[in-house]
């Protein structure tokens, strides 16, 4: 399905709780707040309809914290059973890996996106109110051995707290073999409060950095399929994907949100413009039923920038 500027729906982002431990100085709450979850039954439902509606593959949980949700080895496994996605993922804050990681991988899930701001311990006290750096780190060597691949750590850049951290997080990338997801702050929607002073305060244009990998780096690649993404593949092998909010980047969107109470959403910006989806799955309603709701939301997409 296409929305009105000829992008085909390809992804689907699912929230599947807003419960979460941490407290991170930057969050957007995935453009929604509302905490009315799902059952386990009607998320395994809407990612049937979802990908016979929309044939699509890819799909990534997400949350809150995907890992609070205590039946998230049950979901990755149903979804998985589906044989309806050949690319499951999620991205966490990390801090339940190692516990949680090899069931995951066993349950179906095939890679995994960590937040990573720093890797010293007092500024990822800072940035994210908890203490857990050292867990978080244990986390991801779990990920590794399990099998999990790739692992991308999400590093969001912000002046004065993490600024200069940028190459020693690459370097950590590089010795580990994870992808680095550089990505630019964004302004939190206004529909959930928005976070005005903090992002005056700490945005940084990511322009400078990304030309300065483009001179560096041996291989540039535009993910056509993801938002117009550069990676950029450097000398040391190191790679890393930037995120930079963006008239181009929106035009390379093919992500359908969910949120955690069964809104869908096109853009993490316009959550307004959601059609929730609860109620139609509670009252089993037909296909066709489905698929108007789903192509509402698919019409009312359009570039945020
Ligand atoms: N708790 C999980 C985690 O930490 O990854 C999943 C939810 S979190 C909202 C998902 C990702 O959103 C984070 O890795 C971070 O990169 C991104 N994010 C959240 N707020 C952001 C902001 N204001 N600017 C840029 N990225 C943001």
């Amino acid at each position: 399905m296409k929305d009105n500027f000829n992008r085909k729906i390809k992804h689907i982002r699912f929230s599947i709780t807003s419960k979460c431990q941490y407290s991170c100085l930057y969050c957007d709450s995935e453009g929604y707040s509302k905490t009315n979850e799902l059952s386990v039954e009607e998320i395994t439902k809407l990612c049937k309809i979802l990908a016979e509606i929309l044939d699509v593959t890819k799909i990534k949980f997400t949350g809150g914290e995907p890992l609070c949700r205590e039946e998230i080895v049950e979901i990755i496994k149903n979804v998985s059973e589906l044989n309806l996605y050949k690319d499951i993922s999620l991205t966490t804050n990390g801090l339940l890996l190692s516990e949680k990681a090899e069931e995951l991988y066993k349950a179906g899930l095939n890679r995994i996106n960590v937040s990573l701001g720093s890797l010293k311990p007092k500024v990822y006290r800072k940035i994210y109110g908890v203490d857990t750096l050292d867990q978080v780190l244990e986390g991801l060597e779990k990920a590794k051995t399990v099998g999990l691949d790739p692992i991308k750590l999400n590093y969001v850049l912000m002046k004065g707290l993490n600024d200069t951290e940028f190459e020693d997080i690459l370097n950590f990338c590089a010795k580990n073999g994870f992808i680095l997801q550089l990505i630019e702050l964004h302004e939190v929607s206004d529909v959930l409060g928005g976070n005005g002073d903090f992002y005056a305060k700490h945005h940084l244009d990511l322009s400078p950095i990304i030309k300065d990998l483009e001179s560096r780096a041996t291989k540039t690649i535009i993910r056509g399929s993801m938002q117009n993404r550069k990676v950029f593949i450097l000398p040391n092998s190191a790679v890393v994907e930037t995120i930079t909010p963006s008239h181009e980047f929106c035009m390379g969107c093919t992500k359908l949100r969910v949120g955690c109470d069964g809104n869908l959403f096109g853009c993490l910006y316009r959550s307004d413009l959601g059609k929730n989806i609860k109620e139609a799955l509670r009252n089993h309603q037909s296909l066709s039923k489905y698929e108007q709701i789903v192509k509402q939301v698919v019409d009312s997409r359009e570039p945020f920038y």
